[in-house]
């Protein structure tokens, strides 16, 4: 097996401490296995990308010593892979279009009080739009024990979710026109020959759908490895919206031992050259397996 890595931010804004540490681990996790590391560019969402983010963010990984090791992949110029995807899933009857609203979906939940982030579809659509018009696009989740995915994570251990009570039929395209991230990410991951996913456990609860995404479109599965979170003083995830401080630029090494630290390894400040050969050591011993 040759190692794909990749480290796939979204522009949304600079990157601060907590994006460090999802850059930093799978930058780790791609030279302990001397892989290669991707840069990917997640800017499929376009409402939510702020112009000039995702320069600084490729600036600022340059500066701090992570260079991807092949061009990066923008997700603004994936639009064909994303609709030949959806039209094969299309073909073989896995999809169909929802008219409701968020608000009709609310309304309708059984298991609203349910304490998952994602409230399950109730499937309202499924069999027709009742005179609706069509809004997104949902893939089919079946019901029964077929809907439970199971995958061991490299950090969180054995995982399990059941995708007809927890999440349901999900968006593939969203009501605005645009891909959604499920089906970016694992169309992305496939097409770049991802064998490895490293990125921040706030993306754990997403991976069961996009492991039933790639079964349904006969793609491989990678490993996963979902690091913890950076909070806030008040226990928050680190992010723009949560008052992050950007990085600077200009003070590369106190961010990455910093960052080192949060992932368990401790490695003295020397040069750049000197903290990676420490970190990679250090990381290859827990995870190079
Ligand atoms: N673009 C996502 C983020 O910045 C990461 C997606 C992924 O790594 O799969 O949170």
């Amino acid at each position: 097996m040759s190692y794909r890595g990749r480290f796939a931010p979204s522009p949304t804004g600079p990157l601060h401490a907590g994006s460090l540490v999802s850059a930093l681990a799978s930058f780790l996790d791609a030279r302990a296995h001397g892989g290669r590391w991707i840069v990917r560019i997640e800017d499929v969402d376009a409402p939510r990308t702020v112009s000039g983010a995702a320069d600084e963010i490729l600036a600022t990984l340059d500066h701090f010593g992570m260079h991807s090791d092949e061009p990066p992949v923008w997700q603004s110029e994936r639009g064909a892979a994303y609709a030949a995807a959806f039209a094969r899933l299309q073909a073989t009857g896995l999809i169909y279009p929802c008219g409701c609203t968020r608000r009709e979906i609310a309304d309708s939940l059984v298991n609203a009080h349910a304490r998952h982030a994602t409230l399950a579809y109730p499937g309202t659509c499924r069999n027709g739009l009742h005179g609706k018009p069509a809004r997104a696009w949902r893939l089919r989740v079946p019901d029964g024990d077929a809907t439970i995915v199971t995958f061991e994570d490299r950090w969180q251990g054995t995982q399990t979710q059941n995708l007809a009570t927890e999440v349901g039929d999900f968006a593939l395209k969203r009501a605005d026109g645009l891909w959604a991230y499920q089906l970016a990410v694992v169309v992305d991951d496939a097409d770049a020959g991802i064998t490895h996913v490293v990125r921040g456990a706030d993306l754990l609860d997403s991976t069961a759908r996009q492991i039933y995404l790639q079964e349904c479109l006969g793609v491989p599965t990678p490993a996963y490895l979902h690091v913890p979170v950076v909070n806030n003083d008040i226990g928050e995830k680190l992010s723009k919206q949560t008052g992050a401080a950007p990085l600077d630029r200009n003070a590369p090494l106190g961010a990455l031992v910093e960052a080192a630290r949060h992932l368990g390894i401790d490695v003295p400040a020397g040069s750049l050259d000197t903290f990676y050969s420490a970190a990679t050591a250090e990381w290859a011993k827990r995870f190079a397996r």
